[in-house]
């Protein structure tokens, strides 16, 4: 269809990886972020498979590498920090280490698309869609800041708790599907001086991971741990810290160093593993969700990224090979559909547990993506 004017909802990697291809093929593209800049923390994160294709697409391929997290191993301890194992062949957040996927920092990732954007796409920060009213010639959008304004189209692209989702497609609670864990992430000095390696407390109900990032300069910890009646809701971020600092008192190692950290931290991640289905599908009229907002897979998969760059790709490309937006977005739910499943099907252990690298390779590439 003809390129229009386009507004994507999350500069996440989905917002942008659309944002990138959309402006690509002419597209006007207006991003509205509610963060008040870019958004920076968040854990490794892993290309893989077919997504390493859109990468190269994007000529972005070397560059990732070289960003690469460089993990060379991990050991897991006990509560008094005595090492029970070491192992140099995988790593608890990224799995095997010596293959074709990219492990990077998802700010690292985040960045490098941004700078590709460039001046192409228009950027507004601090600011949220309100209310959308779709008619035949486009849809009327009202921000809570910005003047309403017109668009051809709306991409949802604002992650698990998607403002376009719930005002175009109805409650999350509809699309939810809690998996029984919550996950925190943070950055800390790298007080225990780990060189490219990251150390990991596993007990049933907990996962603690310290990891060295930017070539030691500092670290990040996860905390991921088993959802009980108290825990507070992504929305309170005084009340999840107070809640952790709690939660995590007694379990050893160390950890009180690290909730101490905790309250300083820069950036600070603390959400419900969930995942995200709409049998009905991800895409309504003028309106289409992209990455996690259409098809959480959860941080539990280790393939969001993936999915979130391929859409953003498969997305584009079909819109601006279709007729018309309604089979511009009909061609890109089909041919993700089949990718989406083979990924969300890889989470079926709720401690977290990587799925086996056979498996994860074939959902990895369970989509072929099409030179458009
Ligand atoms: C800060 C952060 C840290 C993360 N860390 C990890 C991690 O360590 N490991 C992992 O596996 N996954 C992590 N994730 C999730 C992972 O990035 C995604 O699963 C995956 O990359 C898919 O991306 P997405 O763009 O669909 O969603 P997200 O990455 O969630 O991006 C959604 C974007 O939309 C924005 N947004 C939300 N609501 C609105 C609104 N109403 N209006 C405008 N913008 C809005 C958000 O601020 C965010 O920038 C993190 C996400 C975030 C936001």
């Amino acid at each position: 269809m003809k390129a229009g004017n386009v507004l994507v909802s999350g500069a996440g990697i989905a917002g942008l990886s659309a944002t990138y291809w959309l402006a690509r093929r002419g597209w006007r593209v207006t991003v509205v972020e509610r963060a008040p800049a870019p958004r920076i923390g968040g854990q490794a994160i892993d290309v893989r498979g077919s997504a390493l294709g859109v990468l190269d697409r994007m000529g972005m391929l070397d560059r990732a590498r070289r960003a690469k997290t460089a993990i060379q191993g991990m050991s897991m301890v006990d509560a008094d920090g005595v090492e029970l194992l070491r192992d140099t062949e995988t790593t608890i957040t990224g799995g095997v280490i010596d293959n074709d996927d990219i492990e990077l920092m998802r700010d690292d990732l985040s960045g490098l698309v941004t700078e590709a954007i460039g001046s192409s796409a228009e950027f507004v920060f601090g600011d949220s869609v309100t209310e959308l009213a779709p008619d035949d010639s486009g849809v009327a959008v009202t921000f809570e800041h910005a003047e309403p304004r017109r668009f051809d189209l709306v991409i949802g692209a604002d992650g698990t708790h998607s403002r376009v989702r719930a005002l175009a497609f109805g409650q999350e609670a509809r699309f939810t599907h809690a998996l029984g864990r919550h996950i925190a992430i943070f950055t800390t000095e790298n007080f225990l001086g780990l060189e490219h390696w990251q150390t990991c407390l596993r007990t049933d109900d907990h996962l603690v991971v310290m990891m060295s990032v930017r070539d030691d300069a500092e670290a990040r910890v996860l905390l991921n741990f088993k959802s009980t009646s108290d825990t507070p809701d992504h929305r309170d971020v005084q009340r999840q810290k107070e809640f952790l600092a709690k939660h995590f008192a007694g379990a050893g190692w160390e950890l009180p160093r690290m909730l101490d950290a905790m309250w300083r931290a820069p950036d600070f991640y603390f959400d419900e593993m969930c995942q995200i289905k709409m049998p009905d599908g991800w895409c309504a009229g003028r309106i289409a969700l992209v990455g996690d907002a259409a098809h959480c897979a959860s941080p539990m998969s280790g393939q969001g990224t993936s999915l979130a760059l391929v859409g953003g790709y498969v997305l584009a490309g079909e819109l601006s090979t279709a007729g018309d937006h309604d089979a511009g977005f009909g061609a890109y739910q089909r041919e993700m559909a089949s990718y989406v499943a083979a990924n969300q099907a890889l989470v079926m252990d709720d401690r977290g547990a990587q799925a086996h690298p056979e498996a994860l390779a074939k959902a990895a590439n369970a989509i072929t993506v099409k030179d458009y």
